[in-house]
């Protein structure tokens, strides 16, 4: 305690018993900053590599068997140090270190999703219109719809035609592709779309992306050549045919690149960063950690945006199923293993924007450049839609985060009543598992161009290597 006429006393104890929240830039040291450009290299080429769940899959085993995980195998006995990983349907992913003690303290589990908003197509896409060829979608996840037009779209996807073959498209990424694209009313002509309110302003059924425009030359004139013309393209490059996309699944994603953002280059911008941010994070930490003392499982999942519903999606068995599986190989029950384990559920967070202060509470909202952001909870209105964190676990994991250098920072998603939002969290927690929220902070989150702090991304990955080699 200081003296009685120390001039210095308020400084003193503000530093003993107040909260200090600082820009990271106040208190990271230099090395750290440049580790951080680093690291953000190698996010934006996985940004630009996954650009559906698939794609991160896909990505995600490329990288993680250059670092010697191998295929599980259910019938195999595993020793610490092992590293496997567990392929779903090609959209979503466990990979899992091998513990010292195993799994009988519980394991570590680090979960993220791989999914993001885009425009799906319909099972009957393909239509035209006064000699406009186009693709009806049904947009996936929470979008601000008029944000999806007038912008250069790619092509994503799996078709699987009736005799079971596939052919994977990606078109629109490499230089030289063609893209495609939503078109709007000209400002000139918008008076009555400008007067509705921003929701209903551009309806779902209207984004439908332009994909052609010269029709199948026959001197008859007949129906549908414009259609048939791009039927005849996507037959001569894929060998598919109109009813092979019912059995699809393509996705038209933004075109852009992942780049940086600002002259001092300090963040990403990149669609698809909620929540391959995370995912990224979460992967590399997989990847770099050392033998851990209990066993490391992290989960890519699929679905999240849409309430994680479907097999691959984390409200289903996928990740507790493995869990049985590993516990099963130790002689333990699955229940017990559980009720010790922890996890980290790996999700961005709303980052505060000055641009629309009104929407958040300053105090307790998450700030790009101050770190990996948690989440007690999510949810909304009376934290309904949500699990919790218990006061002893957050204590645990700061605890963890602060002896490792981790920056970290705490908030809500916004004001209350704002709206709201959910993570795989809930899931984890309905297993009987210690979870927390803990991520990326994101603006413009869910747009076709989102931001985050290259600063951010890297402590976001320490923080998940810290917990993957905890006690
Ligand atoms: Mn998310
Ligand atoms: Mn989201």
């Amino acid at each position: 305690m200081a003296k009685k006429n120390d001039k210095t006393e308020g400084k003193k104890l503000a530093k003993e018993l107040l909260v200090d929240r600082k820009n990271g830039f106040f208190s990271v040291s230099d090395t750290k900053v440049k580790k951080a450009d680093a690291f953000c290299e190698g996010y934006k080429e996985f940004l630009e590599n996954a650009k559906t769940e698939r794609e991160a899959v896909t990505a995600a085993v490329k990288i993680a068997e250059a670092a010697g995980f191998k295929p599980y195998d259910a019938e195999k006995t595993y020793q610490a140090g092992d590293r496997v990983y567990l392929n779903n349907r090609c959209k979503s992913l466990i990979l899992t270190v091998f513990g010292t003690e195993g799994c009988k303290d519980g394991v570590h589990i680090e979960a993220a999703h791989i999914d993001c908003p885009r425009l799906d197509l319909k099972p009957h896409p393909l239509f035209e219109d006064n000699d406009f060829a186009q693709l009806k979608t049904h947009y996936y996840g929470g979008i601000k719809k008029y944000q999806w037009t007038t912008i250069p779209l790619a092509m994503h996807g799996r078709i699987c035609r009736k005799d079971g073959t596939t052919v994977d498209i990606r078109l629109g990424e490499n230089p030289g592709d063609p893209m495609f694209t939503i078109s709007d009313l000209l400002p000139h002509l918008a008076g009555e779309q400008s007067a509705k309110p921003l929701s209903k302003a551009i309806e779902g059924e209207k984004l439908n992306v332009l994909v052609g425009s010269r029709p199948v030359r026959d001197e008859n004139e007949g129906d549908h050549l414009f259609k048939l013309n791009v039927m005849r393209l996507l037959n001569e490059q894929y060998g598919v045919t109109e009813e092979d996309f019912v059995s699809a699944d393509i996705a038209f994603t933004p075109a852009y690149h992942p780049c940086d953002i600002g002259f001092d280059r300090a963040l990403v911008g990149a669609y698809g960063q909620d929540d391959r941010s995370c995912a990224y994070a979460e992967l590399m930490a997989a990847v770099k950690i050392k033998t851990p003392k209990h066993t490391n499982v992290t989960v890519l999942a699929d679905r999240e945006e849409i309430g994680s519903l479907g097999n691959t999606g984390l409200d289903s068995n996928f990740l507790h199923d493995f869990i049985e599986d590993l516990a099963d190989a130790e002689g333990l029950k699955v229940r017990h293993v559980l009720a010790k384990s922890q996890c980290l559920s790996a999700d961005v967070t709303a980052a505060f924007d000055p641009n629309y202060a009104d929407a958040y509470e300053a105090n307790n909202s998450t700030y790009l450049n101050c770190g990996v952001g948690m989440c007690k909870y999510t949810g909304a209105r009376g934290k309904s839609g949500t699990s919790e964190a218990t006061a002893e676990f957050v204590s645990k994991i700061r605890r963890l985060f602060d002896a490792n250098e981790v920056l970290w920072q705490i908030g809500e998603l916004g004001k209350i009543d704002g709206g709201g939002g959910g993570t795989v969290a809930m899931y984890i927690a309905g297993l009987n598992v210690d979870v927390v929220d803990v991520g990326v902070p994101v603006l413009s989150m869910h747009s076709p161009f989102e931001v985050v702090s290259k600063l951010d991304e890297y402590m976001t990955y320490q923080a998940m290597k810290v917990f993957a080699e905890a006690e």
